[in-house]
């Protein structure tokens, strides 16, 4: 079986943290992880990888971006979703689900196809075991950067549709909409993960779905319910109950540091998942120029903000920068945080123990970043060094 053999690591996973590390890793998994430098001789059977002192830690999963590069998950072109996770994955993202927008019917239809051709081509970049659908059936006056036109009310059948062309992860919507509760579910019974996002729910709409199940919120504190003192609304309710699994857009712009602050320190840290909630213009330049909704859209210091009005119309965000946002806002150990970045998504998606750690018996998804840059410097996937 084909080795390699990473050494100089300093290894950051869930609760380890091993500043001289070999990992070894056989075949697509990590055999061991050994304390100490050793120093290995590589052959034709055996790579061997210095990696400097270099952080390793799991592949991140990112399980909200809708593109980068200058394509979107829902450009009808099929070279979209190659372009997108071959840049994902210079982000240190090993596992993606492509984000779609609220759209057609047959615009999502179309999306999932292109998904399935990526498969179906060995999945050259990051990996792609599902899309997660952010709508359609959200709340209207909760739209954010999504279309109001074609915004629905809850309806099985469409999600099942789509799954049959490829699988559906996860699907955001709003609780209070018609049939929000019971929509938990179905969505449960189709092997979808419901997710309350782009919603105006009251903290008792939250209890109805919370008892059919539900357990995720979408991007946490935007385009949901603040917390106001007479009714906490979602905000409140994201830090009342502990168990809700959070996505957080850590780009200190959708959320400010102090608010950072206070979710990563008062909310457990088991129930956080960090998201980029990218847009096609992350991985590009300042000056890239595009339209989203017939509104156009401009890149400015690394934000993209309306050409009108300058609302924020999206992030550019790389996962690697959310987790050092985090890091330095809260001073909370990195091996702590790093569940946040990986672990946790791939319990919630019921890969827990074979993805998300550094550690014996894991699948080697492995993102090497440097700690001055806090870019990757290389990436693994199935032990193979993809970057
Ligand atoms: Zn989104």
């Amino acid at each position: 079986m084909k080795k390699t053999v990473i050494v100089n690591a300093h290894v950051v996973s869930p609760g380890v943290d091993i500043e001289k590390a070999t990992i070894v890793v056989e075949g697509k998994k990590i055999k061991k992880v050994i304390k100490g430098s050793k120093s290995v001789k590589a052959d034709a059977n055996t790579t061997v990888v210095d990696v400097r002192g270099q952080y390793v830690m799991p592949g991140f999963i990112d399980v909200h971006t809708h593109g980068a590069l200058g394509y979107d998950f829902c450009d009808a072109d099929p070279k979209a979703i190659f372009e997108f996770a071959k840049a994902k994955l210079q982000e240190g993202v090993t596992t993606v689900l492509p984000t779609t927008l609220t759209v057609s019917n047959g615009e999502l239809k179309a999306a999932a196809k292109n998904a399935k051709a990526y498969a179906d081509a060995g999945m050259p970049y990051a990996k792609v075991p599902g899309i997660h659908l952010e709508g359609p059936f959200i709340n209207v006056k909760c739209c954010g950067a999504q279309n109001p036109k074609f915004v629905r009310k809850p309806d099985i059948k469409e999600v099942k549709e789509i799954a049959k062309v490829y699988p559906v992860k996860l699907i955001s919507y709003a609780v209070e909409t018609e049939g929000g509760d019971k929509f938990a579910k179905e969505c449960f019974k189709a092997g979808v993960v419901p997710s309350c996002g782009h919603t105006g729910a009251k903290f008792a709409d939250l209890k109805k779905a919370y008892k059919n199940g539900l357990r995720h919120m979408t991007h946490f504190c935007n385009q949901m319910t603040p917390l106001h003192h007479r009714e906490i609304g979602m905000v409140g309710a994201g830090f009342l109950v502990e168990d809700l699994n959070t996505e957080v857009i850590c780009d200190k712009i959708h959320l400010c540091p102090d608010m950072l602050n206070l979710i990563f320190t008062r909310r457990s840290l088991a129930h956080v998942q960090m998201i980029t909630d990218s847009l096609r213009c992350s991985h590009c330049k300042d000056g890239y120029a595009f339209t989203m909704g017939g509104l156009e859209v401009k890149l400015e210091n690394g934000e993209a903000r309306l050409v009108k009005g300058g609302n924020l119309a999206g992030s550019t965000l790389w996962m690697g920068m959310g987790l050092k946002n985090v890091h330095d806002v809260t001073g909370i150990p990195l091996k702590d945080l790093v569940r946040t970045t990986s672990w946790n998504q791939a319990i919630e998606l019921g890969w827990g123990k074979t993805l998300g750690k550094v550690e014996k018996g894991y699948i080697a998804d492995l993102v090497v970043i440097n700690p001055r840059r806090w870019k990757p410097s290389a990436v693994f996937i199935d032990g193979e060094q993809r970057i």
